[in-house]
């Protein structure tokens, strides 16, 4: 609902500008962008309208506040004046009005909950709510440490000990299939925070710890048992009387949506061309991390732009397509990798752009709800995608070709406007000579005159003509990635020619 909607955002004179739903952007009036906004939350222009007061908000007041002209809105139990960022809202005023006068945290969350409204707000922040409208849901661990039965049917517990040089903290989730994906631990200064993900909740040890410890961790799953050990190494050889002191969320088991987000800073190792618009930046997790993005989900990537937070989706990639020419290098979960095009007028990469090998920057825990379930059960895998919509393909064709043998074909259809715009083309066309399943078809929407391959947008006669079932009742996978007019047509073609919604995978925010 509030700052930039990451789902498109088309170039003047676009077409992704005529907006297919209520989440793509708007055409925003001149001299309305997000460094504008940002202008004059730095102006010193009273944007509360109370001149500097915080006041406590009553509901029936709140309430009143439901006009463009004058509009409050609640988020997490701070009422913010919005009236005067209406202008300036990429989703466009419609979807603030939305929420005017009301609590807005549902809405807010289901939109893009990622946002860090508290700093593009904090010049319009009014105050609290008087009474506050939402507390978060919190299961919490017993003072043993054990987690009874709440909202899932799961049994959590902790415990820890020590050696002369170690501590070793030891969840036990009893949850089978535990794997590295689902497993994040980071220890920074002596703030140490593992959370576990269950399906879509989260379990969270967190704890200043009692005593100092070196950078470089070890975590080791059992997954037969679900059980995870966070292995520390003591600075000093001492006896610890504690494993630390409590921090707020320790010991709680809730729902991941109500766990804010959580960044670490990453080093940015290496920034290498892939066409005229687009690198791939490598970025080196601190040792003191334990941090694996699944297949098919995104991180975020936060930055201080002008003195306020921003914080924008990327999904990461692989240094290179599964060709097993290629050296394995750093594909060992120390590193992500993110392909990024740099947009000329985009505030976000133009500061990435700006950024410098040894600089470091806040990425965040991974979000998305893909599974890779959905493939492992596919015989035929479709995959459509338009521009940097190819960066969650990366990782589906890495996982789908090496890892699941019922596959009969993979096909991926690559929609660029021009040949200079495509995405690791030569890798993909090596690909489909090395893996007979595999195929790819390039589409350019403004190609030069002599290109000879297919020409144009998404459209049903050229999704028929290439998503096929490879027999009658073959299982299908359809995934489509792009811009969000794209996306959206896309699926509407799907569906018209007959693909249920379980046959199709829409990656969005
Ligand atoms: P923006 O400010 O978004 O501007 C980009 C362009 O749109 C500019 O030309 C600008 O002039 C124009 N524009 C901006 N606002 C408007 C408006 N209201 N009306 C009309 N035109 C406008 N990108 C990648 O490159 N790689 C990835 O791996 C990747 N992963 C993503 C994953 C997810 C889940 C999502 C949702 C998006 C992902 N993106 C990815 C896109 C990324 O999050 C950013 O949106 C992108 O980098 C642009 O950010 P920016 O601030 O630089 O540009
Ligand atoms: P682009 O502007 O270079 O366009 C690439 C192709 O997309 C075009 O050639 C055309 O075929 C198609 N396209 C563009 N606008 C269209 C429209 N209005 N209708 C139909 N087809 C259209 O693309 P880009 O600048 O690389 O943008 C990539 C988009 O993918 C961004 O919006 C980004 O946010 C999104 N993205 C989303 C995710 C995700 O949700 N997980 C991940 C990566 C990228």
């Amino acid at each position: 609902m509030l700052n930039v909607p990451p789902q498109a955002f088309p170039a003047p004179g676009s077409q992704q500008r005529v907006a297919a739903s209520g989440r793509a952007k708007v055409p925003l009036k001149p001299g309305r962008s997000l460094m504008d906004w940002i202008r004059l939350t730095k102006s010193g222009k009273d944007l509360s309208g109370l001149k500097g007061r915080l006041v406590e908000v009553t509901e029936d007041e709140l309430a009143k506040h439901n006009k463009k002209e004058d509009c409050w809105i609640c988020i997490r139990g701070f009422v913010y004046n919005v009236t005067p960022y209406m202008e300036y809202h990429p989703g466009g005023e419609d979807e603030l009005m939305k929420a005017a006068g009301t609590d807005g945290t549902d809405l807010f969350d289901q939109v893009h909950r990622w946002v860090n409204y508290e700093s593009m707000l904090k010049e319009c922040l009014v105050g609290r709510m008087a009474v506050k409208p939402i507390a978060a849901p919190k299961g919490m661990l017993s003072e043993k440490g054990v987690l009874g039965a709440s909202t899932k049917d799961v049994m959590l517990s902790y415990d820890w000990f020590q050696t002369d040089s170690l501590i070793t903290i030891v969840i036990y989730t009893k949850q089978k299939d535990l794997n590295a994906e689902l497993v994040i631990v980071d220890c920074q200064d002596k703030r140490l925070r593992g959370e576990i993900i269950i399906d879509d909740h989260s379990y969270l040890v967190e704890v200043d710890l009692y005593h100092a410890v070196q950078e470089d961790l070890a975590v080791n799953i059992t997954e037969k048992v679900g059980k995870v050990e966070i292995i520390l190494k003591k600075n000093d050889n001492i006896h610890w009387k504690m494993l630390g002191q409590p921090l707020e969320n320790h010991n709680t088991f809730i729902k991941r949506t109500d766990r804010g987000q959580f960044y670490r800073k990453c080093k940015l190792v290496s920034k290498t061309e892939v066409t005229h618009d687009t690198k791939l930046f490598c970025l080196m997790l601190p040792k003191s991390t334990h941090l694996r993005v699944p297949t098919g989900q995104h991180v975020y990537l936060k930055q201080i732009i002008a003195g306020t937070e921003v914080v924008k989706p990327y999904t990461p990639v692989l240094p290179f397509l599964p060709l097993d020419f290629k050296e394995p290098s750093c594909h060992d979960g120390a590193h992500i990798y993110l392909m990024i095009k740099i947009y000329s007028c985009g505030p976000f990469t133009q500061a990435l752009e700006h950024l410098q090998v040894g600089d470091y920057i806040s990425v965040s825990n991974p979000e998305g709800n893909f599974k890779k379930s959905q493939v492992q059960a596919s015989e035929d895998l479709f995959l459509l995608a338009a521009g940097t919509g190819f960066t969650p393909m990366v990782k589906l064709l890495d996982f789908a070709l090496t890892e699941v043998s019922c596959l009969r074909t993979v096909k991926l259809m690559f929609f660029n406007k021009t040949e200079d715009d495509i995405l690791w083309r030569n890798q993909l066309e090596q690909l489909a000579l090395k893996d007979k399943r595999f195929e790819v078809k390039f589409i350019l929407s403004q190609p030069t005159k002599d290109w000879m391959g297919k020409e144009g947008k998404i459209s049903s006669s050229l999704l028929s003509e290439f998503v096929k079932r490879s027999s009658k009742y073959s299982k299908v996978l359809i995934c489509i990635c792009g811009p969000t007019p794209f996306t959206e047509q896309g699926v509407q073609y799907l569906k018209d020619l007959g693909y249920s919604q379980e046959e199709i995978h829409a990656f969005t925010a």
